[in-house]
């Protein structure tokens, strides 16, 4: 008997998504796929530094070109499964923006606090 090549897994990630098997769709071939062409679309260059998209909290204090090591999702997959797989809902970018923007860096921001004395000329 011929031996029939692998077939892919079907997913229903919507499903799988809300019962909270997110680590399993960010290593899937689905996601993968989808990756690559949203990496292709922004041509692998970091969308936040570039200037060319924020989430309307944090912006890029300087405009560079930064390689794209990574894809976000703009509405998080836990609150919009079905957009997980749309590339309308993703953007590519650096470790670093990604860091900004899902705000892993706190202490970085707090650091540079407002002076609280207003400036008077
Ligand atoms: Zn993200």
């Amino acid at each position: 008997m011929k031996k029939r090549r692998k077939k892919r897994v079907y997913h229903n990630w919507i499903k799988e998504i809300a019962e909270g098997k997110t680590n399993q769709f960010y290593n899937s071939t689905d996601f993968d796929i989808v990756r690559e062409k949203v990496l292709e679309r922004d041509r692998h260059t970091c969308q936040f530094f570039l200037g060319k998209w924020n989430d309307g909290i944090h912006k890029p204090d300087k405009i560079k070109i930064v390689k794209a090591t990574m894809v976000h999702h703009i509405i998080p997959i836990k609150e919009r499964p079905d957009l997980a797989l749309d590339i309308n809902n993703m953007v590519s970018l650096s470790f670093e923006a990604h860091e900004i923007v899902e705000e892993r860096c706190h202490w970085k921001f707090k650091k540079k606090s407002k002076p609280l004395t207003k400036e008077r000329w």
